[in-house]
């Protein structure tokens, strides 16, 4: 039986929309996460799909459109967007590429002009770009209208959750291979439902918890024995290598299969650090009063009221792993790195691994890209982040695309947080609370 009103209808952008009549392709930077983003841009009737898997000839591709000095997610969304343009039958008039910007403190705000700089000595200046910027907060995106803004982060969060449970599950699953499948037919029915659901928001919100709830049904049918004692580790760094099982060779998967269990910093949380930037520099700008703080101010408390409702459905599943807020991530990263004085996910990581080692992690591990100015800058404050955390082992994992022998690297690291965890003098808490994402 359908889930949705007879009533209900449905989205679509207009004619005239830059995007009409188009295909986008979404860089796959996190499993599910791509693919909800996909299913959302659908729901307003466009095209959307993730880039295909990446494997080596990305990798290959990427390497002979780049010089070697650029960071390596770019080489890997490069590679993929390369990738397409050698596929029967693409269409440059039709298709649009995906890629977020940002001013930054870093090379991120150079990766628009490299990629349509490339676009053009590769003979296709049709190919489109979507680029929406991170110090808007991402508003850009409302050019699709607020029901698209409001549908994009509906699925990012849902996104967020069904791979945190993912991460719950998976490590102690007693049958190999179930909570990947829970995962995968979840997100499955998230991207049906999302891209079927209608423009009413309390309608899509209630067919979006729904698909939820099935989720977690699954996720429950998953059998698992967690009486193992499993060291927790943190998972921070920059958000593309982070959540990019390839570019970052499956580091979470290899600390499960070698006894660990994982909290990986998510797509919201990023999100909400570009809102609460944005309002800072509204701020500092003097624009404190200004139409585009209010627009700033309702769009963080309506984001924030999307994901409370549904992280509801996982409430009990995630007591225990409760996501900070905003200003204490800030709180905890300012004696290292304070926000007015640096910006970007060093902030971010900093303050993270701070919060996760005060509930109880057993080590903390930032996954970075090889020469990224964020994790060269983290890497300099963890030592004494870590000294004044009991000696919680925090350890940089750098990626290029080469590797020498990982699971080496990951065993020597969990024996270190194993006997940690023997002295730690932080225990595992349970906050009971949702992460407030309103720009103070
Ligand atoms: S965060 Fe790191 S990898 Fe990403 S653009 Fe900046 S320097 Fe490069």
């Amino acid at each position: 039986m359908s889930i949705f009103h007879h009533t209900c209808v449905r989205n679509t952008v207009p004619p005239h929309h830059p995007l009409y009549g188009k295909v986008v392709y979404v860089p796959a930077m996190a499993e599910g996460s791509a693919e909800a983003f996909s299913a959302a841009l659908r729901w307003m009737g466009i095209e959307a799909h993730p880039t295909p898997p990446s494997d080596e000839r990305t990798l290959e591709l990427g390497g002979k459109h780049t010089s070697g000095d650029e960071c390596y997610p770019l080489k890997v969304t490069v590679g993929d967007f390369v990738k397409i343009t050698e596929q029967p039958g693409f269409d440059p008039k039709r298709t649009v590429f995906m890629m977020a910007t940002g001013d930054g403190p870093c090379r991120f705000g150079q990766y628009v002009p490299f990629l349509q700089k490339l676009l053009e000595l590769l003979g296709c200046p049709e190919i489109g770009i979507f680029a929406p910027r991170t110090e808007h907060g991402y508003e850009a995106l409302g050019n699709f209208g607020t029901a698209f803004v409001r549908g994009a982060w509906r699925a990012l969060v849902s996104a967020d959750m069904l791979r945190k449970r993912l991460l719950r599950t998976r490590p102690y699953e007693l049958e190999p291979g179930a909570a990947d499948q829970a995962f995968g037919e979840s997100v499955q029915d998230l991207c049906e439902t999302l891209e079927r659901s209608c423009s009413a928001y309390d309608c899509q919100r209630k067919a979006i918890v729904e698909s939820l709830e099935r989720a977690r049904l699954r996720f429950e049918g998953v059998a698992t024995e967690e009486t193992q004692q499993r060291p927790l580790i943190g998972v921070v760094g920059e958000i593309f290598c982070r959540l990019n099982n390839f570019s970052n060779h499956d580091l979470v998967r290899r600390l499960e299969k070698q006894g660990a269990e994982c909290w990986i910093s998510d797509i919201a949380e990023w999100i909400g650090y570009a809102n609460q930037e944005a309002a800072r520099r509204l701020r500092l700008e003097g624009r404190a009063f200004s139409g585009d703080m209010l627009k700033c101010l309702l769009r963080s408390r309506i984001q924030h009221q999307d994901e409370h409702a549904l992280l509801e459905v996982f409430a009990d599943d995630f007591r225990g792993y409760e996501e900070p807020s905003y200003a204490e991530v800030m709180e905890l990263a300012r004696p290292y790195l304070p926000n007015y004085g640096a910006e970007g996910e060093m902030v971010m990581s900093v303050g993270k691994a701070g919060y996760l080692a005060r509930h109880g992690a057993d080590g903390i591990v930032d996954i970075s890209p090889f020469t990224c100015m964020n994790g060269i800058v983290s890497e300099a404050i963890y030592p004494r982040l870590s000294r004044d955390l009991g000696g919680i082992p925090i350890r940089n994992f750098y990626f290029d695309g080469t590797q020498s022998d990982l699971d080496r690297d990951v065993g020597i690291y969990l024996e270190l947080a194993r006997s940690y965890r023997e002295k730690k003098t932080y225990g595992r808490e349970r906050l009971g609370r949702a992460r407030p994402t309103v720009a103070a």
